[in-house]
């Protein structure tokens, strides 16, 4: 056989699951089948009026050149005032970087900083792009299962039996997708003591959902918890989520001095500065008014409440009551060993997901996914009509089942 052309760390990875699932419902749409979309990972809201306005605005102005690397002074003034007005965290404009989108972030984190074989503690079940992204850069992603007696979340136990020598950073993401699980300032304290004996250990959060919750609480940050870990603690968030502009592509990172100066020159040489449009939108994001997040929250709650009832309601699902993001992560462990009408046994969360798909065109995104299964994750970023749409062909499929 030739040799490929393709270099073996980006064969290691495979294009992301959610993209695919996407694709698979878009496709049988095309060939006239009704179906009801439950796996979107972005708010179905515009990005509001003002922000648009502000972009509009940078255009006019002529802010449609290259930026510094890091990204506007205007922009970093802005993550610089988010960070402490929201989080209690203070950093320099130069513990600052503005990157295309959090996922870019984190990738590049994983670029600057992973030799081959370093290790990354990933807590199942995890956003499907994170041992991807530690892969192409030549690492190993240990995924620890978190399972849903513990919330969905990493314990002390758990972290302290997977840290070895070659252990370069644990990730955390909270609220999470898939499941919406949000840690609390005593269990940061608890990982931040594991922490404490592993020195070696730099700490990445993905705070990227950090707004969506349900319960009116503030999301609580690791550094509150542990203010000594800020030194190897690279903070990521970006507007995407929070303020429905996943296409503008503008996400961020706090973070040591020595970090983020690594990340400016991988990014210097790569991508550039990210959109100088998108960078005046997100700083308008960033300093205007924030009526719409709590509008968005309070529709994405109402939209969470209606969808838990119907899903609980359905024998053989179960749902834990996230805490926040947009996702509900369903328990189909009920449904295993159950045989569809035409005779097929369903025997993992992949084949619930296609007979739910081909059955009642309802689609959602296995757990296998997220590594930790048997689960689907049931996106709640669209209409209450479509949720109930999609919950009444759910309980009509299981009810089918035999
Ligand atoms: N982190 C998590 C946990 C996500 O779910 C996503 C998007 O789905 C991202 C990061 C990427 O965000 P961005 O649009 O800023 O790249």
């Amino acid at each position: 056989m030739s040799p490929s052309r393709i270099a073996a760390r980006v064969r290691r990875i495979k294009p992301s699951p959610s993209t695919s699932a996407a694709d698979r419902a878009n496709e049988l749409r095309r060939q006239g089948k009704s179906i009801v979309n439950l796996v979107v990972g972005e708010p179905d809201f515009d990005t509001p009026v003002h922000i648009r306005q502000a972009a509009a605005a940078a255009m006019d102005k002529g802010q449609t050149r290259y930026t510094l690397m890091a990204g506007t002074v205007e922009l970093r003034e802005a993550i610089v005032a988010k960070l402490e007005r929201e989080n209690g965290l203070r950093y320099a404009m130069n513990e600052i970087i503005a990157t295309s989108g959090a996922k870019s972030a984190i990738y590049s984190a994983f670029a600057i900083t992973l030799e081959p074989g370093d290790e990354v503690i990933i807590p199942a079940p995890y956003w499907v792009s994170y041992p991807d992204m530690v892969l192409a850069s030549d690492g190993t992603p240990v995924t620890l299962p978190c399972p849903e007696e513990n919330g969905f979340k990493l314990t002390p136990a758990q972290l302290d039996a997977a840290i070895t020598p070659k252990t370069r950073w644990l990730l955390i993401n909270s609220p999470s997708n898939p499941t919406g699980a949000s840690y609390t300032i005593d269990e940061y304290r608890a990982l931040a003591k594991v922490l404490a004996r592993h020195p070696q250990v730099l700490v990445m959060t993905d705070d990227i959902y950090e707004h969506i919750r349900f319960d009116g609480q503030r999301t609580p940050h690791l550094l509150q918890a542990a203010p000594e870990l800020r030194e190897r603690t690279l903070v990521v968030n970006g507007v995407s989520k929070t303020y429905a502009m996943t296409g503008w592509r503008i996400g961020y990172v706090a973070g040591p001095r020595d970090l983020v100066q690594a990340l400016d020159t991988l990014l210097s040489q790569s991508t550039g500065n990210c959109c100088s449009i998108s960078q005046a939108a997100a700083a308008a994001a960033l300093n205007g008014e924030q009526g719409f997040v709590q509008q968005s929250v309070a529709i994405y709650k109402q939209r969470r409440d209606a969808t838990l009832e119907r899903i609980n309601a359905i024998p053989g699902l179960s749902c834990r009551t996230p805490d926040g993001a947009f996702y509900l992560y369903i328990n189909c462990a009920g449904l295993i060993g159950k045989t569809t009408p035409e005779g097929k046994p369903l025997t993992e969360d992949g084949d619930v997901v296609m007979y739910l798909l081909e059955s009642v065109g309802v689609a959602v995104v296995a757990g296998t996914a997220y590594g930790l299964s048997p689960y689907f994750r049931l996106s709640i970023a669209t209409s209450i009509e479509i949720l109930e749409e999609g919950c009444t062909r759910i309980a009509r499929a299981v009810a089918a089942l035999r």
